[in-house]
């Protein structure tokens, strides 16, 4: 996908913010969604993403929207990291084929670091256990402001 194509309104995002597809939800309001990567690259990764924006990438979102990305970004990891107390996080955002996206609707990576952990690979963690996603998700969502 170019940087410049169309929003694709099929994409998985676009289909877990309809509820057609399954997550497991963080937290969310009337603007922003935090769901857990189904593939984890550490324990704890959560993606966040927009409601209001169909920008593909962070080129296409206008200010506004961003600003409140951003702002959830902060938040969610301030509750990961109050959760989980790892050494560090890492926040990811990719944009283009080539530039590592793989799902075209704009999306934040917060990914806990520990230093005895390496992380796994962008599009390299196998699947998480359901069950383990919900457990952690709880424990995030309770540390949220
Ligand atoms: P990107 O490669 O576009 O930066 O990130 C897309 C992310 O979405 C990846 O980290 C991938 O693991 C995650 N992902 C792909 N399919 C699904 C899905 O169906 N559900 C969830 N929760 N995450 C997904």
């Amino acid at each position: 996908m170019s940087l410049t194509g169309a929003y694709d309104p099929d994409n998985i995002f676009a289909k877990i913010l309809r509820g057609e597809i399954p997550s497991v939800k963080v937290w969310e309001d009337d603007r922003i969604l935090a769901f857990m990567d189904v593939f984890p690259q550490s324990e704890g990764h959560v993606l966040v993403i927009s409601k209001t924006s169909t920008a593909q990438n962070l080129l296409g979102i206008d200010a506004d929207d961003l600003a409140a990305v951003t702002a959830a970004v902060q938040r969610t990891a301030r509750a990961v990291t109050r959760a989980l107390s790892p050494d560090g996080f890492s926040i990811m955002q990719f944009n283009g084929e080539a530039g590592g996206q793989t799902v075209f609707h704009l999306h934040f990576h917060v990914i806990p670091r520990w230093a005895d952990r390496p992380m796994k690979g962008h599009g390299h963690a196998p699947m998480a256990d359901v069950e383990a996603l919900k457990t952690l998700a709880a424990k995030i969502a309770a540390a949220l402001d």
